[in-house]
């Protein structure tokens, strides 16, 4: 049983703010609650859909594309239900961090969550307990926050059964992005994915660029792709067109040796681009090393094939962090 409560009734018809209040006593707070906000609008009878920003605290272009939608749609504008949590770890949110400092825990693996645990895994229990068996399908909204830059991409997971990988699909497909990532069965067991997939309900995640900021043009991308994933879903009536390049490419993370690892702690002077197709032995990059400066530059080569799916976002890096994640084609 959750010890979260919600102020707004998710039965009531029309436009309600409120919050998840998540009980949680600590020397600030001692005998308050941290809220989580919620924004709920309902319409004539259809789908709830359940749309996630903030799972990662640092990850702002979801949230700026979810309160485009809280600022523009109406209810009466809907056959169904909208629930839009634009910060579902808000303690991480509030400290632009991809982790809660309540609890220094990452809400995208933290489900099935504990009733009974930190407020990060109360949050998770909740939405797997609670939330998501009651929709009809998910969006979870994340970018390559302070750390990472994503070219946009949709993320529906595969391998679970062929109903639920299709409906994925469909999803991805509606949402429009430039590639659609294709989780396999090996995805992280502890993401709101796989706690979609546990509970039989559709679910698409999205990468939508990164480095801590806003970019105007992926957040329109995603405002889109949300519009045209409700029109999928039935809840919004007018269609969007898919953009030219929509679903342009679709990939899998295929081995974790494809990828360019750091390995000196080091200056990378970063010669790849999130969206790149690169080939075996091209340049990805040079590490310097200005703290030692009689060493000399390495440069570092992509050992595989494909598309550049993700980059850091840093400049100065450790050994063993991920420079440049690459993606295969599906074949
Ligand atoms: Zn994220």
């Amino acid at each position: 049983m959750s010890r979260l409560r919600l102020t707004v009734d998710l039965q009531r018809l029309g436009r309600q703010s409120g919050d998840l209040m998540v009980p949680w006593s600590d020397n600030y707070n001692p005998l308050g609650r941290y809220p989580v906000p919620v924004i709920t609008l309902a319409g004539a009878p259809g789908p709830v859909v359940l749309i996630l920003g903030g799972v990662h605290g640092d990850e702002f272009e979801g949230p700026s594309a979810i309160m485009r939608l809280v600022r523009y749609l109406k209810p009466e504008d809907l056959r169904g239900r909208l629930i839009m949590m634009p910060c579902a770890n808000a303690a991480a949110f509030s400290a632009s961090s991809r982790c809660s400092p309540l609890d220094d825990s990452n809400l995208n693996r933290a489900f099935p969550g504990d009733p009974d645990g930190s407020p990060t895994a109360m949050i998770a229990d909740w939405l797997q307990s609670w939330m998501i068996p009651q929709c009809d399908a998910v969006i979870d909204l994340h970018s390559g926050g302070k750390a990472s830059v994503f070219v946009p991409c949709s993320l529906p997971q595969a391998g679970i059964n062929p109903a639920l990988d299709d409906a994925n699909m469909a999803l991805a497909t509606a949402m429009g992005l430039p590639v659609i990532w294709q989780l396999g069965a090996q995805n992280d067991d502890r993401s709101v994915n796989a706690a979609c997939a546990r509970a039989g309900v559709p679910c698409v995640a999205a990468e939508l660029g990164g480095g801590g900021g806003v970019d105007p043009m992926i957040t329109d991308m995603a405002e889109a792709g949300l519009r045209r994933v409700l029109h999928h879903l039935g809840v919004l009536g007018s269609a969007l067109p898919l953009p030219e390049g929509a679903n342009g490419a679709r990939v899998v993370v295929f081995d974790p040796a494809d990828h360019v690892m750091a390995p000196a702690r080091g200056l990378f002077d970063r010669r790849c681009r999130a969206g790149d197709r690169v080939a075996q032995g091209d340049l990805a990059g040079w590490l310097h090393f200005p703290e030692e400066p009689a060493r000399d530059a390495m440069p570092l080569h992509f050992p595989q094939s494909g598309l550049v799916l993700a980059h850091t976002a840093r400049g100065l890096i450790d050994r063993a962090e991920m420079l440049a994640l690459v993606a295969r084609d599906v074949v």
